[in-house]
């Protein structure tokens, strides 16, 4: 599977689920998960990595307007 958003190829188009503004990339989760996480008390539960299905990219978004991170799936492109 390819991601557009890693791949540079399709921009990042997830909105703020508290205030609609839109969210820029923070990279892939994966980047952000482990000992190094710069999200250390943040109230993000594992085991929704566990559960992303093959068929997405999860990333680590954050919204340019309340600051607030979140994860977003981004679908994945067949090639
Ligand atoms: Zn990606
Ligand atoms: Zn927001």
């Amino acid at each position: 599977m390819l991601c557009p958003v890693c791949n540079a190829l399709s921009l990042l188009d997830v909105l703020c689920p508290k205030c609609g503004s839109s969210a820029e990339d923070e990279g892939r989760w994966s980047d952000w998960s482990g000992p190094y996480s710069p999200y250390e008390s943040a109230s993000f539960d594992s085991s929704d990595i566990a559960s992303a299905s093959e068929e997405y990219c999860l990333h680590a978004v954050r919204c340019i307007r309340c600051q607030i991170a979140f994860t977003a799936e981004i679908a994945a492109w067949h090639c």
